[in-house]
């Protein structure tokens, strides 16, 4: 099936190609769709974004889109920074930005417990709609540890490791994340589909 990524982001786009090598997939980017028209990302769940994404592209391109919409849900923080994710520090954040206001946020925070959440949505151009969750449970860590992936990788230590997400290889990290089960559910769709 002839899909295009819904997203610019370069490194969600990294790790999607990574994990869906092997699956029955041939992946445009909306780099084949320069006049793609730019999608506001409002929703209030990561649910919403991710199916307004996939269908505003799917529509545009007339083929399938698969959209990424993923975050940090951090408990003592009532599930903060959530769909807010890569705009935390505001409009103009980065990473790092993102990074230093979370460990300011969890400063003096006993429970340290959050999870990566990302929803995965498949729009077809005739209106059928997919979505595929994938979580990965996990603690905030007390200060950045690694180089390797992107976002909160850095203060991500998965459940049961003592390397965070920025420590540990790509393999591990697919094995474990939220977007390699949400990905995998995808997969299995795809073996049923006609
Ligand atoms: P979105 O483009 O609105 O889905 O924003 C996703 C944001 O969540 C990213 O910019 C990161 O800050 C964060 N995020 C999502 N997935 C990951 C991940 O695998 N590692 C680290 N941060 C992530």
């Amino acid at each position: 099936m002839k899909i295009v990524l819904a997203t610019r982001n370069k490194k969600k786009i990294e790790e999607i190609r990574r994990i869906v090598e092997g699956m029955p997939i041939t992946i445009y980017t909306l780099d084949d769709f320069p006049d793609c028209p730019e999608v506001i990302e409002d929703g209030k769940t990561f649910e919403e974004n991710a199916v307004k994404k996939a269908i505003a592209v799917s529509k545009h391109a007339g083929m399938p889109a698969l959209s990424d919409d993923s975050g940090l849900e951090v408990d003592a923080l009532n599930k903060a920074p959530g769909v807010l994710s890569a705009r935390y520090a505001g409009e103009e954040a980065d990473d790092r930005k993102n990074v230093e206001k979370l460990l300011r946020e969890m400063i003096n925070k006993e429970d340290r417990t959050a999870r990566f959440v990302c929803c995965i949505t498949l729009a077809f151009p005739h209106g059928e709609i997919k979505t595929f969750m994938g979580y990965c449970e996990g603690r905030i860590g007390e200060k950045p540890k690694g180089s390797n992936g992107f976002g909160y990788d850095p203060v991500f230590y998965p459940e049961g490791y003592n390397r965070t997400f920025a420590e540990i290889g790509d393999e591990e990290k697919d094995a474990l994340s939220h977007r390699g089960t949400a990905l995998r559910k995808l997969h299995q769709f795809l073996k049923t589909y006609g």
